[in-house]
This record gives C-alpha cells, sequence and structure tokens, in this order.
C-alpha cells in the first residue's frame, strides 16, 4: 500500500544531541567489527509505535490520539548491545524498560488502536538501531547481550515525536512533525 497516495509515519523517542553523539560512537565501535550500513547520527532514534504507510488525512487523526498522552517524563538508559541474526540488525536496547516507558507505549498504543490504527502484535521491545546488514556472527551467540559501555548511554526523555519517513537515494529520510512534551 506504499505509493505516491500514502504517508509513512511512527513515533519516536528522539535523543537529544549530546546523548545522539554517544549513541554513534558505539554505533561506530559496533561497525568496526560486524560490518554493515551505519545509521546516520541524526537519525537515531527509539521507535514508540510504528504506524506504517497511512493515508495523508489520517496523520489529523494521529495527533488526537497524541493529544490524549498522559504520561510524566522518565530517564532512559540503553544498557545491551545485541544483533538480531534475522534481520541483521545490531541495535542497543535495554534489560528491563522503565515502567514510565511502559506505561507511555502502552497509552499510545491504546489511543492508536481506539483511531483504528493496526500496531504490531508483538511485545514492545524498545531498542536504538546502529547497524543495518551488520554481520551478526560478529557477536558469538543469537540474541548476544554484551555490555555496550561502562556506562548505560541514554537520555532523560520529555517529549515524544511523530516522523515522517521517506526513501531517498542514501536510505529512508526523516522529517519531524510533531512533538508532544511529557508532564
Ligand atoms: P529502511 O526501511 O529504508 O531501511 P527504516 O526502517 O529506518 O529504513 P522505516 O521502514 O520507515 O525506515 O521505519 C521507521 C522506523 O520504524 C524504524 O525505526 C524501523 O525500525 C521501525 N519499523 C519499521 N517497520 C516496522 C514494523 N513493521 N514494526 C515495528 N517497527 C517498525
Ligand atoms: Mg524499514
Amino acid at each position: 500500500m506504499a505509493g505516491a497516495a500514502t504517508t509513512r509515519v511512527f513515533f519516536a523517542l528522539w535523543p537529544d544531541t549530546a546523548a545522539a553523539s554517544r549513541l554513534h560512537a558505539l554505533a561506530r565501535q559496533l561497525h568496526a567489527r560486524l560490518g554493515g550500513r551505519l545509521m546516520r547520527e541524526d537519525t537515531l532514534h527509539a521507535t514508540l509505535a510504528f504506524i506504517g504507510d497511512i493515508a495523508p488525512e489520517r496523520v489529523a487523526d494521529l495527533r488526537v490520539a497524541a493529544d490524549a498522552v498522559q504520561a510524566p517524563g522518565f530517564e532512559l538508559a540503553f544498557d545491551e548491545s545485541g544483533c538480531w541474526r534475522h534481520n541483521h540488525i545490531a541495535y542497543l536496547g535495554m534489560r528491563r524498560i522503565p515502567q514510565a516507558l511502559h506505561g507511555l507505549q502502552s497509552d499510545l498504543a491504546a489511543r492508536l488502536r481506539e483511531a483504528g490504527f493496526r500496531l504490531e502484535a508483538r511485545p514492545f521491545s524498545p531498542h536504538i538501531t546502529l547497524l543495518r546488514k551488520a554481520e551478526c556472527a560478529g557477536m558469538s551467540k543469537e540474541k548476544e547481550k554484551e555490555n555496550p559501555a561502562t556506562e548505560p548511554v541514554g537520555w532523560s526523555v520529555r517529549d515524544f515525536v511523530l516522523v515522517k519517513s521517506s526513501i531517498s537515494a542514501n536510505g529512508s529520510r526523516y522529517e519531524q512533525i510533531g512533538r508532544w512534551p511529557l508532564l
């Protein structure tokens, strides 16, 4: 259903520039071992709810759903790295999902479903994609978890954003088209 008549969108948590820089440093370290395609620093994010390709008129309904979300800000810390062999994605994840993140994601997801958007049934697995087409064999076993840094890398989450994704010559291009502050 992708095409000129649709808009590809998702909700995400976006790191501040200092966090993005630390995340990218970890990505470069992983890239040295696993190869693949390094995500650009200004594109690093954690997807909160993937909507996919929708009619542009439906974006207004996404905004209404997001307006209704009431959730407090929280600290986010990514404390493990891994590589999914089935899709060759090297990522940062977290051992434990903070309650506040769970609350935000489930509140947003419930409101989106109420508005008729079909979301993934899979359990939420917050992560930041660092590499595509990574050679996961560089990590010894499937989904091996490693400590990516001496300190967890994260940021203070104060808002969430709606992002439009479009295809460009050098991969997906992202444009923030909405931002909602947390309490
Ligand atoms: P590309 O697909 O061009 O390699 P991309 O995956 O970053 O780039 P999108 O496919 O638009 O761009 O995805 C936007 C975000 O949503 C990414 O973080 C991606 O991992 C996530 N995403 C994509 N498809 C799904 C899906 N089916 N379920 C959950 N998250 C998804
Ligand atoms: Mg994709």
